[in-house]
């Protein structure tokens, strides 16, 4: 067996609209392309052996047992490798069931397709499967020890790829409410929302959050001073930059006992508690000296108590924690060591915060506290006797977490909305110490000893004991307030030909409503007025540009096949979504290869129609008409018939359309009919004789009405939008050059030299045309070209493109050829393979009032070549 390729699809998709992250391996089976598992002596046996818990797995028989039946009857290896694929990501603790397999043209080679929760071990557990299947091929077995290798190395790309778990909680709060959010390439920030409604988290950081706010907080000294100036309590202390300095610092803080940290210190680092000697203090100063960037050390008063943090939310006291630093309980018989390592071995105790707790590890503040406790590691502790290991309740050193939040006392919960007005922060952690938090922090002496910008969300999401606290939904109201949107109406289009000429139409109507129009088409991607990336930018990647631009009002997307079959659309829902036509095109390529599975492919642009949203649909198209059975969204259809059946279905129930009727391009709404203008007023349309512009022109006219756009304005939009040059260059491009013509259009498929076809043969004059296509066509298609052409043209220069896409030179030349010869029609033409020359002798042996038509490789060149020779303007 053998890997030819590995896609990784992230988004609704030719194989599943739901079913957004899926692999497709296409594989090889080579030798074992003829032999079904059946026939492999010992596989069923060493496949069962290997990986036991395949039982589970229901296959098509639908009951338990299902799969490892089809194995024994004998399946192909592709459909085994799918279900290994999906049982070794569970195995790793990624749940995941959806699969498929399907021969493709090339006999023996299959797609394998399934689903994955982390692409990177998606893409592993394809490449183990076929190694674990090949091996059990060749040896009867899969050694335990290369099983256990995969499955660590799953669990820990799995492990990687998890989000922090404060980023966790918001991401999941935002899924609940239908916000979209993605991860940025950049420094762990999440954007929710698209568009111009954008919002971005990065931890506990939001784009609210203020610096003054950040800066301050993490400037102890300057916190306590400013809170101290409000009135409210703050341990008394003052900052040392040198050791020497100490002695005084502790009488002027007022004695014993003390803590001494650093000034710009987090998770508890460098900090000792309960200092009670000048020796313990001069300690204490080296490390908080040693763990502060400034080198500056906070000596102050030590406040008896339990920790508390409190979280301030957009103003409001949202959860409240105890804290109590990491110890163990003893129960008589073992040792102080033995306890903490059956402590962590509690499963929720993880590394970092990577877990609802942390591991608890022994470092020299710990040996010292267990000292003064008059314990060594080796102690045994009687039972139920509490032994503390660390000073500070930091759940990244162990502590864990009591839920107070419904304890605490209304005038402490004024106390700390105000604290974190007065520091300025959207979201907020407190730290207060006192013995009681149900007692206002005056009668029991507490203080707050410091505010954190940023503060974990763990403790109070997953508190060790107590009720578990939504803190994600109080953010999620303040960035995005119940009724303020997240989504910018997404416009996808597709169809074999039209799709940038419609979504540029589409963007300009969208553009007359106000709005900053996002549009990504096969030649750039453009913002509002200006192109933001040239390139063919039809795919999900140029899609996610749009949508995380923070200007971008509304979103119009040309949907291309190649797209979607690389890695799905890049958005799992649109409002409007339009189909223009399925033709053949493309066909061969990405294993699609009949024009069915080529609709199959543009489907996905319907399917993913939002349920009040509209697929605007070709009514002139069977295969465009026949989405409908599969699509659960409203629909309107476009037509160049007056009396279209499926159109007057669709209005006598009420519907919407639009349709060509006796030079009028109409919408129909139910009974009422609304021109939108004259096709001879619109100039795309070249007069109204390019009926396949007018086609275009319907499309993108109904999917901006059903959107809620006026009239007016489409009609505005229409009459001003060319296919000029500049504005859809390769587009039905038409040249005065004196007093013969040349038009360049970017044609590269028999349907759509049909449609070129009705406009040119509407030409009074001699008809010249300059033909050729791309290389990867199938042979059948430059015969077409050239049975077309004669029926086009009086005249045909055939040309090759300078880049054959692996061709020899001349084949396709030929093909085209033969294909003229094939016709009755008797036909004037002659090969010149080299496309500026073809272009140039076109020009040059142009007669008056004739129509030179050029389908070019390089629409640039050949319109640098035709303005060379237009007249000149003085
Ligand atoms: P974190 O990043 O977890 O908030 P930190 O490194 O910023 O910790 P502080 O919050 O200043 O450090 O102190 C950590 C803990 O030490 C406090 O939560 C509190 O339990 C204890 N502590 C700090 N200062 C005092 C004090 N003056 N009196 C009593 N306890 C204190
Ligand atoms: P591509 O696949 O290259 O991106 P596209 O679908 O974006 O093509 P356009 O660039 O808009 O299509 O048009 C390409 C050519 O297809 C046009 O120049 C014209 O010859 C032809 N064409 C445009 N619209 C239609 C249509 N509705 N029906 C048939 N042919 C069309
Ligand atoms: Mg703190
Ligand atoms: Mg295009």
């Amino acid at each position: 067996m053998k890997i030819l390729r590995t896609l990784t699809l992230r988004g609704p998709n030719y194989w599943s609209i739901r079913r957004t992250k899926l692999v497709i391996l296409r594989l090889d089976l080579e030798d074992l392309a003829e032999r079904p598992s059946n026939t492999i002596p010992g596989f069923y046996e060493g496949l069962t052996q290997a990986l036991p818990s395949l039982v589970e797995h229901y296959c098509a028989p639908g009951y338990r047992g299902g799969f490892l039946q089809r194995v024994q009857e004998g399946t192909y290896m592709g459909h085994i490798v799918e279900h290994v694929a999906l049982e070794l990501q569970t195995l790793a603790g990624m749940s995941v069931g959806f699969g498929r397999t399907r021969e493709t043209a090339d006999s023996g080679v299959y797609q394998v397709v399934f689903a994955y929760l982390d692409e990177k071990a998606g893409r592993y557990a394809g490449r183990a499967a076929v190694r674990l299947c090949q091996s059990i091929v060749e040896t009867g077995s899969y050694p335990l020890s290369e099983l256990e290798q995969d499955l660590q190395d799953l669990r820990e790309l799995w492990a990687d790829a998890a989000l922090g778990p404060s980023t966790d909680v918001l991401v999941k709060e935002a899924t609940a409410r239908d916000i979209p959010w993605m991860q940025l390439s950049a420094r762990f920030m999440i954007q929710l929302g698209y568009g111009v409604y954008q919002k971005r988290i990065q931890a506990t950081l939001s784009n609210r959050t203020g610096i003054l706010g950040v800066e301050l907080a993490c400037d102890k000294e300057g916190t306590k001073k400013i809170l101290r100036d409000s009135g409210i309590p703050v341990p008394r202390g003052t900052v040392i930059e040198y050791l020497d300095e100490l002695e005084d610092a502790i009488d002027e803080v007022g004695g014993y006992p003390l803590v001494i940290k650093p000034l710009d210190g987090n998770h508890g680092r460098g900090i000792t508690i309960n200092v009670k000697s000048f020796e313990e203090a001069e300690l204490a100063y080296d490390d908080a000296s040693a763990a502060s960037k400034t080198r500056r050390v906070i000596v102050e008063r030590y406040y008896e108590g339990n920790d508390h943090r409190v979280l301030v939310i957009n103003g409001k006291v949202i959860a409240v924690a105890e804290r109590v630093p990491a110890h163990v309980v003893g129960d008589g018989k073992s040792t102080i060591a033995e306890l903490i390592e059956e402590t962590n071995r509690d499963p929720r105790r993880g590394q970092g915060h990577d877990n609802v707790l942390t591991r608890i590890e022994i470092d020299r503040n710990s040996m010292n506290l267990l000292d003064r406790q008059g314990y060594t590691l080796d102690s045994v502790p009687k039972k139920d006797e509490r032994c503390m290991l660390r000073a500070t309740a930091n759940l990244s050193t162990g502590g864990i977490a009591i839920d107070r939040t419904d304890e605490m006392h209304p005038e402490n919960i004024w106390l700390a909305e105000r604290v974190v007005k007065t520091i300025g922060l959207d979201i907020a952690g407190i730290d207060i110490v006192t013995s009681d938090i149900s007692r206002p922090l005056r009668e029991t002496d507490g203080v707050i000893v410091e505010v954190n910008a940023a503060p974990g969300f763990r403790m109070h999401a997953a508190p060790s004991y107590g009720l578990p606290r939504n803190i994600a939904a109080p953010v999620m109201d303040m960035l995005f307030p119940p009724g303020t949107p997240s989504r910018v109406p997404i416009f996808a289009l597709t169809g074999t030909n039209g799709k940038t000429t419609t979504t540029r139409l589409t963007a300009h109507i969208m553009k007359q409503t106000g709005k900053v129009v996002g549009y990504t088409t096969t030649d750039g991607t453009y913002i509002g007025d200006y192109l933001a990336e040239p390139g063919d930018n039809t795919g999900p990647q140029s899609a996610e540009l749009i949508l995380k631009d923070p200007t971008v009002e509304i979103a119009v997307l040309e949907t291309a096949r190649g797209g979607i079959l690389r890695s799905g659309l890049a958005f799992e829902r649109s409002d409007v979504g339009v189909v223009l036509n399925v033709a053949a095109d493309h066909l061969g390529l990405g294993d699609i290869n009949t024009i069915e599975q080529m609709a199959q492919v543009k489907a996905v642009v319907a399917e993913t129609v939002k349920p009040d949203g509209y697929a605007v649909l070709n009514a002139d198209d069977p295969r465009v008409c026949a989405m409908v059975e599969r699509l659960k969204c409203n629909i309107a259809y476009f037509s160049m018939e007056s009396d279209n059946q499926v159109v007057k279905r669709h209005t006598a129930q009420g519907g919407m359309a639009a349709i060509y009727d006796k030079g009028d391009l109409l919408i129909l709404k139910g009974e009422w009919k609304m021109r939108i203008s004259k096709a001879v007023d619109i100039p795309m349309t070249m007069k109204g004789m390019a009926p396949f512009m007018i086609a275009n022109a319907l499309a993108a006219s109904l999917a901006a009405f059903v959107h809620g756009v006026s009239l007016e304005d489409i009609r505005a939009a229409l009459e001003t939008f060319e296919a000029s040059s500049s504005q859809t260059p390769g587009r039905m491009n038409l040249f005065e050059l004196g007093d013969y013509s040349a038009l360049i259009d970017y044609a590269h498929n028999p349907h759509s030299y049909k449609a070129l076809g009705q406009f040119v043969k509407n030409w009074p004059g001699e008809r010249i045309g300059v033909v050729g296509g791309p290389g990867d066509r199938r042979d059948e298609d430059f015969i077409t070209l050239g049975e077309l052409s004669v029926d086009i043209f009086d005249r045909i220069i055939v040309k090759e493109d300078d880049d054959t896409r692996g061709r020899p030179r001349g084949d396709a030349a030929e093909l085209i050829t033969k294909g003229i010869e094939k016709c009755d029609r008797q036909c004037q033409y002659e090969v010149i393979l080299n496309e500026t020359d073809a272009i140039n002798t076109a020009l040059d042996s142009a007669p008056k009032e004739s129509l030179v038509v050029i389908l070019p490789e390089t629409v640039s060149r050949a319109i640098r070549l035709i303005e060379s020779r237009l007249p000149s303007r003085n």
